[in-house]
């Protein structure tokens, strides 16, 4: 069984709001990295993907950031739009393409038969099961997930998981991989729908939700007696906030009872009106220009109403 223990080149496939910060923090950490992209404007955008994440970088890695060390970073990524180029000397290549079981075959399919025979395989996908498209590759034996989570820079965990077919060599080398590049690794020993982090976090926020839905509390009451009860700085609705209203809208349309429903259509109709979360200042809470909290959105309140719904 090959042994996975070399990453001098890297190939990222997709260069959208993960794939890019994938990007940047391997070749931060002194890769070369091909970054591949089906879609020419994304690649035509990435000067101002890596605007956006070197003030992630300044703000957060306080001695951390080096502005020279990022501009070398820039140097040493190649964009392409050509993929058997782009795997063509690659170490490990590490999909961020959108979460499209049909979409991520196709890829797979086509890497599998381009890649060398000493590449390792790995998805960042963060619904789909790995083993439902490892096989697509021709290798699942050298196909992994690599889960990071947005802002990989801060929120800096790489959650490493196999799937049956992975070989062991296949998990350490990306726990491996993921150490060289700035990461926390964490290995995940059996395949788990929402790995570790969304395996505790979903049902968190759920707890949160049925709680609200049941009328039993107000948001900001939820969140207060977390807070002050555990010592955590943020309960479940500011960390919906944290998340953004579209992704969490999602996911409790998809769970699928009747009060996860109508929690995704108030949370739909949030966003129907411009308030999907921290990320445009008002979710559960209003926030102000540096995302400080100035305080809950009153019309989240129960009021006179048995549940939030009437
Ligand atoms: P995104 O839509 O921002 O980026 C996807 C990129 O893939 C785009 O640049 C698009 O042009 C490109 N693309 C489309 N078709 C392609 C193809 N055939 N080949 C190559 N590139 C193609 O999506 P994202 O948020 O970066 O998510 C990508 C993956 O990362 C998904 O599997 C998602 O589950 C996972 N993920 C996302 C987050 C997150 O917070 N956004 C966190 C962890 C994991």
């Amino acid at each position: 069984m090959s042994e996975f223990t070399r990453f001098e080149q890297v190939t990222v496939l997709g260069t959208g709001v993960l794939g890019s910060q994938i990007i940047m923090q391997a070749a931060y950490h002194g890769k070369k990295v091909m970054a591949y992209d089906a879609v020419p404007a994304a690649l035509e955008n990435l000067d101002k993907r890596w605007a956006w994440i070197r003030q992630g970088y300044e703000a957060d890695l306080g001695e951390g950031y080096d502005a020279a060390r990022f501009d070398e970073a820039i140097a040493r990524i190649t964009p392409t739009s050509d993929l058997a180029e782009a795997v063509a000397d690659a170490d490990i290549v590490i999909e961020a393409v959108p979460e499209s079981l049909d979409l991520k075959r196709d890829v797979w399919a086509k890497v599998g038969a381009a890649a060398p025979a000493t590449t390792l395989f790995a998805t960042n996908t963060s619904s789909l099961l790995p083993s439902s498209f490892a096989d697509a590759s021709g290798h699942p034996e050298r196909f992994v997930a690599l889960h990071y989570a947005n802002r990989i820079w801060a929120q800096n965990t790489a959650e490493a998981m196999g799937t049956a077919k992975s070989s062991p060599e296949a998990v350490a080398g990306a726990l491996q991989y993921a150490e060289e590049t700035g990461m926390v690794p964490v290995h995940v020993r059996k395949e788990v729908p929402g790995y570790l982090l969304n395996s505790l976090l979903i049902p968190w926020l759920q707890a949160g939700s049925r709680l609200y839905m049941n009328g039993v509390a107000n948001p900001a009451d939820i969140d207060r007696t977390w807070r002050v009860a555990t010592g955590n700085d943020a309960g479940p609705f500011q960390t919906y906030d944290v998340v953004g209203f579209n992704v969490a809208a999602h996911v409790s349309r998809n769970a699928g009872a009747d009060w996860q429903i109508g929690f995704a259509d108030l949370l739909q109709k949030s966003i129907d009106a411009g308030h999907s979360g921290l990320a445009d200042g008002q979710g559960f809470y209003r926030y102000g220009p540096n995302g400080e909290n100035l305080g809950p959105v009153e019309d989240w309140n129960l009021g006179d109403k048995d549940t939030p719904l009437g």
